[in-house]
C-alpha cells in the first residue's frame, strides 16, 4: 500500500535542509582535508533555495517535489556535488508520476537516482565519493522493500548501511573528484559527499518514522 505521498516528500526534503545546516561545518571540515573546503557551504547554499522553491510550489505529484529540489540543486550549486545531487533528485523524481508511491516503487526511484549520479560522475563503489553511501543505501532499501517491508523499516536500514559506508570511506584512497588528485594523501580521511548522502538518508527515515 502507498507509504509515500506529497507530505512525507516534503518533510524528507525539509528534514535534509534541517541535517544539512546542522552539519555544515563538518561538512566544510571533511572537504577541506581532501577537497577545497566547501561541501557545506555548497549543500546548504543549496538547501536553502529548495526550501523557498518548495514553500511556492503546488505539487501535484510525488515527482515534482523532487523535481523541483533537483532542478534548483542544480541551478544554485556549482562543483560537483551540486550536479550530482541535483540530477539524482531529479531521476528519482521522473519515476514517481502519481500523488503517492509504495515502497517498491519509491525504492525504484532511488535506483534511478543512483544510476543517475554514476551516468553524469562515473564513479564505481569503492572510488571514495558518494556512491560509496548511495549504493549500499539502496541495496538495504530493497533488500527490505523486497521482503514486503514498509517504507520507516527500509529508510532505517538505508540510513545504517549509508553510515558503514561512510566509515568504510576512511581507508580509501580517491579515484574520482577533487579528493582524487591528492592521490595516496587522500587514504585516511572520510569523504564529504559520502557523509552528506548518509545525511539525506538519515533525513528520509526520520520522515519516514514521523
Ligand atoms: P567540489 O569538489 O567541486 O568542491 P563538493 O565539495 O560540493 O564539490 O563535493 C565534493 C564531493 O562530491 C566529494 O566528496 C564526492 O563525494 C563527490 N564527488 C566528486 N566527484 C564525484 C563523482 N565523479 N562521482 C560521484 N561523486 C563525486
Ligand atoms: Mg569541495
Ligand atoms: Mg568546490
Amino acid at each position: 500500500d502507498p507509504q509515500v505521498d506529497i507530505a512525507l516528500v516534503r518533510s524528507w526534503i525539509r528534514s535534509v535542509a534541517a541535517a544539512v545546516d546542522a552539519h555544515k561545518d563538518q561538512l566544510t571540515e571533511y572537504d577541506s582535508a581532501i577537497g577545497d573546503a566547501d561541501h557545506g557551504a555548497n549543500l546548504h547554499r543549496g538547501f536553502s533555495a529548495v526550501l523557498d522553491a518548495l514553500a511556492a510550489q503546488e505539487p501535484a505529484t510525488v515527482g515534482d517535489v523532487l523535481v523541483k529540489t533537483g532542478s534548483t540543486l542544480v541551478s544554485k550549486v556549482g562543483g560537483a556535488a551540486g550536479p550530482l545531487y541535483g540530477s539524482a533528485f531529479r531521476a528519482a523524481g521522473k519515476k514517481l508520476t502519481e500523488p503517492t508511491a509504495d515502497t517498491r516503487e519509491f525504492g525504484e526511484a532511488l535506483a534511478a537516482g543512483l544510476e543517475s549520479v554514476r551516468r553524469l560522475g562515473g564513479a564505481a563503489p569503492g572510488d571514495k565519493t558518494m556512491v560509496d553511501a548511495y549504493a549500499p543505501a539502496l541495496e538495504a532499501f530493497q533488500r527490505v522493500a523486497a521482503e514486503g517491508g514498509g517504507l520507516a523499516v527500509a529508510a532505517r536500514a538505508a540510513a545504517d548501511a549509508a553510515e558503514e559506508g561512510v566509515r568504510a570511506t576512511v581507508p580509501l584512497q580517491a579515484r574520482k573528484g577533487r579528493a582524487s588528485y591528492l592521490g595516496e594523501r587522500s587514504v585516511g580521511h572520510q569523504d564529504p559527499g559520502a557523509t552528506s548522502t548518509a545525511l539525506v538518508f538519515g533525513a528520509l527515515a526520520e520522515a519516514a518514522e514521523a
